[in-house]
């Protein structure tokens, strides 16, 4: 069984993979400018060691229960896998102790209150011995300033990245973005390069823009993306009652 969801897993990703290599190159962009993350929310832990031993390393999570457990079981069935997790969903700052036990990458900052639970849980990881490195940090941004949906707004961007470096143990990488429903996503993508573009001037190693699903990869390498987050076109569809 896992025979044949290995060969599918193969083809799915050899397919986007092929996705990815065009769009870098209808861009102008090297491949390895763009990172893939593998999307396993709602997925078993054994599609994950699948991915990874395809070479798929990076792997994303959106909710912190379901992804604590599948790292824990991932790391028992492939012990020496290299694997990155990293956190893409909204996340509640009574999360922040648990989600540094597993995450090496939180995508989805979006509150200076979040930063600082995320500085104190990952010190307090570090001290005990949970962790070995500090968290990597992307800044999530709300492109149509609703704030519902999570992200900053671009405006409050600065004085979050501000905070985010003067919180030990965390390091700010850049920013990530969901292209909201109703807005032209090419239009969205640029608007999320200009706000990068502008963080860099002060925060110079901030260079990561975490932008594409799916749908409108193509699109956001196009503007600048340097890692896409890929859940359907890889392990397929959720069903319609999942996140
Ligand atoms: C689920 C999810 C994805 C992947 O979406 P697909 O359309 O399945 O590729 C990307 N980013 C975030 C934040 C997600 O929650």
């Amino acid at each position: 069984m896992s025979d044949a969801r290995k060969g599918e897993l193969a083809a799915s990703l050899a397919e986007v993979e092929e996705r990815i290599g065009a769009a870098c190159k209808a861009a102008g962009r090297a491949r390895d400018e763009v990172k893939l993350l593998a999307v396993t929310k709602t997925f078993p832990a054994l599609d994950a060691a699948l991915l990874a031993d395809l070479g798929a390393l990076d792997l994303a999570e959106n909710r912190d229960q379901e992804a604590g457990a599948k790292a824990e079981e991932v790391a028992g069935l492939r012990p020496d896998a290299r694997i990155r997790w990293h956190m893409v969903g909204s996340l509640q700052r009574n999360k922040a102790k648990s989600v540094v036990r597993w995450a090496d990458e939180v995508q989805s900052v979006d509150s200076e209150r979040l930063a600082d639970a995320l500085g104190k849980a990952t010190r307090s990881a570090l001290d005990s011995g949970q962790r070995d490195h500090p968290l990597d940090v992307l800044i999530q941004v709300s492109l149509d300033d609703d704030p519902k949906r999570g992200g900053t707004r671009v405006s409050e961007l600065g004085q979050l990245a501000e905070r985010i470096a003067h919180v030990g143990d965390i390091r700010l990488r850049g920013l990530m973005a969901v292209a909201p429903l109703g807005i032209d996503p090419a239009e969205a993508f640029e608007k999320l390069a200009r706000a990068s573009e502008r963080l860099r001037e002060d925060h110079p190693n901030a260079r990561e823009i975490s932008a594409g699903m799916s749908n409108d990869l193509e699109q956001a390498i196009a503007h600048g993306s340097t890692c896409v987050r890929v859940g359907t076109a890889l392990l397929g569809g959720r069903g319609l009652a999942s996140p």
